[in-house]
């Protein structure tokens, strides 16, 4: 990857980007030294222009970013780094230094924390119980939940209705889990379809 440094004092605006969440999480420069630095040891290494040296984020708080891909922009003055950050990449102890949840990201959360009660099942873990009672039981919750949901349809009870679109966004969660797949299969279809209208 060959990169311009002339344009900024020698420093490339560099984007981090969690690689799960697609969350952006920092932005900061590297010269040409920070560039080789982070290419080499896939952990990623700035230079502060406040500290007036390379700087490896997470040098002091432990909480390093690593490189699981790196891109240049359209011209090769900008990067893209996506990263598996350890922890809090703000400061300030916020996951990213900008107020940006990403859309979508508690179901992804949701997802995760289901996969995990699938893998260490314990005795008080409702989805581990329901995945022992095997595919037929979660498919039937699911088609039990939406039947409820469509009964409150009917009814004009908002919070009724809400928390059976709950139940059934969970279950069915865990059904996708369950066929071994997650949202963003159902997502990729979805916007696949966008795109033949
Ligand atoms: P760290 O690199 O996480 O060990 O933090 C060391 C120092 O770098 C902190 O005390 C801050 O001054 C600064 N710092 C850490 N994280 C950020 C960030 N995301 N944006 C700007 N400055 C930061
Ligand atoms: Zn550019
Ligand atoms: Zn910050
Ligand atoms: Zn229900």
């Amino acid at each position: 990857m060959t990169l311009d440094f002339s344009k900024n004092n020698g420093l490339i605006p560099t984007i981090i980007q969690d690689n799960q969440s697609q969350q952006v999480l920092m932005l900061g420069y590297m010269n040409e030294e920070a560039f080789q630095k982070t290419q080499e040891e896939k952990i990623v290494t700035f230079f502060s222009r406040s500290k007036n040296r390379l700087w490896t984020k997470g040098e002091t708080s432990g909480n390093f970013l690593k490189v699981v891909s790196i891109k240049e922009d359209c011209d090769q003055d900008a990067l893209l780094i996506k990263v598996l950050p350890n922890g809090p990449t703000c400061h300030n102890g916020t996951t990213s230094c900008f107020d940006n949840e990403p859309q979508f990201s508690f179901l992804n959360e949701l997802e995760k924390v289901i996969e995990e009660r699938i893998s260490n099942p314990s005795s008080d873990s409702y989805v581990a119980s329901l995945f022992q009672k095997g595919l037929n039981k979660i498919a039937q919750k699911v088609g039990e939940e939406a039947v409820e949901l469509v009964i409150e349809a009917k009814d004009d009870n908002a919070d009724l209705f809400l928390n059976e679109a709950a139940d059934l966004l969970f279950h069915y969660l865990v059904l996708l889990k369950a066929k071994g797949f997650n949202l963003e299969n159902v997502e990729m279809i979805l916007k696949d379809r966008m795109k033949n209208k």
